[in-house]
């Protein structure tokens, strides 16, 4: 964007950026963070310091993230609790497209949801709604399917 003046790094407790995806996807996107002159240190998770909030430490070796601005997953203030949306029984209510109703952009899947069976293949089919209903809220092409569940012996 003309910014030459923008240091720009990625902390990430992988052994690479997107290492979860292969080595294929970690090639793939250490090019293009390489191109865009974005850094990454692997192998580190950014805390809040419990005596003192507005300092973020860098995990192992507490070291100082001195940065002017912070964008990350769970951001101060801003991250999703399942404890805050589950219900009496400890259970995260869904829509039959996996939405978490009441917040905003969640989904969830599998046994933490409160549909009462709890199966490896409705789990799979719940995530493949909930996968569908993202791809649709990402702006892909599809209608997307409502969990229909389909117990299989
Ligand atoms: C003994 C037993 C036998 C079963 N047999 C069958 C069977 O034969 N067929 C079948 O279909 N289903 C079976 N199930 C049920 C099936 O295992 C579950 O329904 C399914 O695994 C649910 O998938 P899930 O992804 O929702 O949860 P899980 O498979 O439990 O995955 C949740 C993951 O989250 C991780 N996690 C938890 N907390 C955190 C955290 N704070 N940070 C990061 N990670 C975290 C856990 O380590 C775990 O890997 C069985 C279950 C049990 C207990």
């Amino acid at each position: 964007m003309g910014h030459d003046d923008v240091q720009v790094t990625v902390y990430t407790p992988e052994d690479a950026p997107l290492g979860l995806f292969g080595t294929q996807a970690t090639v793939a996107v250490g090019h293009d963070l390489e191109e865009a002159g974005v850094q990454a240190e692997t192998g580190v998770y950014v805390a809040e310091d419990p005596q003192d909030p507005a300092r973020l430490i860098l995990h192992p070796g507490e070291r100082t993230l001195d940065a002017e601005r912070v964008r990350g997953a769970a951001a101060r203030g801003r991250a999703w609790s399942a404890r805050a949306s589950a219900n009496a029984r400890g259970f995260v209510p869904t829509d039959l497209h996996g939405r978490v109703p009441d917040v905003d952009v969640v989904w969830a899947a599998g046994d933490a949801i409160a549909f009462p069976v709890k199966q490896g293949g409705l789990a799979s089919q719940q995530a493949d709604a909930a996968a569908e209903s993202i791809a649709a809220h990402a702006g892909a092409e599809l209608e997307p399917r409502p969990y229909r569940p389909v117990l299989r012996a």
